[in-house]
């Protein structure tokens, strides 16, 4: 599994973790997010702009 980086705020999106708290379970892939997903700490950055982070 693979994680994703917020280019503002460092928020990591981790496969394996998933992000419960916005309704996407563990295991989620960052294929299956939708593509206007939001980073949840600062939200102000979109799918398109996460950097591979692993
Ligand atoms: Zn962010």
């Amino acid at each position: 599994m693979s994680t994703y980086r917020c280019p503002v705020c460092e928020y990591e999106y981790d496969e394996a973790a998933g992000e419960p708290r916005e309704g996407y379970p563990a295991g989620t892939p960052w294929a299956g997010l939708p593509e206007d997903f939001t980073c949840p700490d600062c939200g102000v950055r979109e799918k398109p702009d996460f950097e591979p982070a692993s």
